[in-house]
């Protein structure tokens, strides 16, 4: 237990939940943190490695039951996030959009044959997936989106364009959503179909340790069993996002938690005016309300962790969660910043590299303002949306 656990939280978890977060730090700090920054510095990650290390441990689809998967609860899952992102949240994106997104989708909806083709080997990391939902023009907006899956014969062609796709460059499978004249519905795409191609988002300057891409869906022609039977209309990737968001309710504990480490020790070390910079009120202050607002995001995760694992988890209170999580661990990695001074923009230090993750965090699984809106229809029964 660390001195930021001001409220004592950590006996709050079971003892095999404390055990699968000690493992998995351990795996970070083995195999992550060390070369995380220069992943960062190069744009690169070794997607394919950590996967299958990942997958060894169990962490792809971890809350998933069957074909392979884990059957972890909740809370663990939340607590595998909390530890991966607090390497890096472009890692935890990796085994976001693997588990909670690609593997979810075809756990959730998708037949017997398309469970059995492709979730035994993405729990162990041998295939990649992704989700697209983003295109280029609609993205806050998904009902609006213009990729297109029409019938010929028994066939699907679907045509279009998905946008910021996480780990599209290196997916052997693609979770497509498209309109139909049904309304929308969601593909298993394999990324050698012909008319499918992908291609890199480069000088991306938040979660440069994830991979990022274009896909191009040009007159795809996919067999009739490649649509995923039970998903139908909007509500099916939205169930698939609310997954993924409870993921980073916990994730985000993790980035703030890193950033106020690196930041104690270094206030506590590092010395001005003849005192550590830790010995001034106006730290103590910034230091304080940080240590507050962790500790505040800890309860809200683990109270829906707990929630989710009663099954009465609602998606609006998953947005407050992503809602007040994301945004306190952005503020808190810029207060550290302002208290590393120079070197807080060094990449010798974690504190900016996660700062400008959450940028991207804040922006995807729904922006604040969109989880704005979702809780602002809870509280008013109102839709500001359309
Ligand atoms: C690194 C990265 C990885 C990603 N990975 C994936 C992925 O794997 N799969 C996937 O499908 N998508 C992915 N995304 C896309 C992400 O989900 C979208 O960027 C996000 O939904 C926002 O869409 P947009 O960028 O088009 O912004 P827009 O929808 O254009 O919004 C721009 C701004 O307008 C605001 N806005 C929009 N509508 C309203 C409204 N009604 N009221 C008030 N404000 C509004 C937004 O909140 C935002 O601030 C990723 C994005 C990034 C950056």
């Amino acid at each position: 237990m660390t001195v930021l656990d001001l409220l004592d939280l950590d006996p709050s978890l079971t003892e095999e939940e404390r055990q699968i977060r000690d493992v998995v730090r351990r795996l970070v700090d083995d195999r992550v943190r060390p070369y995380v920054a220069d992943w960062y510095e190069e744009g690169r990650v070794p997607a394919r490695e950590l996967a299958r290390e990942f997958g060894k441990l169990g962490l792809l689809g971890m809350h998933l039951n069957g074909y392979g998967c884990a059957g972890a609860s909740a809370v663990a899952y939340g607590l595998a996030c909390q530890e991966l992102e607090a390497a890096d949240s472009g890692v935890r994106s990796l085994v976001s959009v693997q588990g909670s997104l690609a593997m979810y989708a075809i756990w959730r909806y998708g037949s017997e044959e398309q469970k059995q083709r492709w979730l035994p080997s993405m729990a162990t990391g041998e295939s990649i997936g992704c989700f697209g939902l983003t295109e280029p023009d609609h993205g806050s907006d998904p009902a609006s989106m213009a990729t297109r899956a029409r019938r010929d014969g028994d066939d699907w062609v679907l045509t279009g364009g998905k946008m910021w796709i996480t780990n599209a460059p290196i997916a052997d499978v693609a979770v497509i959503w498209a309109r139909t004249d049904d309304g929308v519905r969601g593909f298993a795409v394999p990324m050698d179909t012909p008319g499918v191609t992908a291609r890199e988002i480069r000088r991306k300057m938040s979660l440069r340790a994830s991979l990022t891409g274009e896909i191009v869906l040009d007159d795809v022609r996919l067999p009739a069993d490649a649509q995923l039977p039970e998903a139908v209309g909007l509500k099916a990737p939205l169930s698939c996002l609310t997954e993924a968001r409870h993921g980073i309710v916990w994730g985000a504990v993790g980035v703030a938690r890193d950033c106020l480490e690196t930041t104690l020790a270094y206030a506590t070390t590092r010395t001005q005016f003849g005192r550590p910079l830790a010995g001034f009120q106006l730290t103590q202050a910034k230091l304080a309300d940080m240590a507050v607002e962790l500790v505040k995001a800890q309860l809200l995760a683990l109270h829906l962790g707990r929630l989710a694992d009663a099954g009465r988890l609602r998606p609006d209170q998953v947005s407050v969660g992503k809602l007040n999580n994301v945004r306190e661990a952005l503020a808190i990695a810029r207060q550290c910043r302002t208290i590393l001074g120079a070197n807080g923009v060094s990449g010798e230090y974690p504190v900016l590299r996660h700062a400008n993750n959450l940028e991207s965090v804040l922006t995807y699984e729904g922006t604040s303002e969109i989880h704005q809106l979702i809780v602002g229809q809870r509280l008013t029964g109102l839709s500001a949306f359309a």
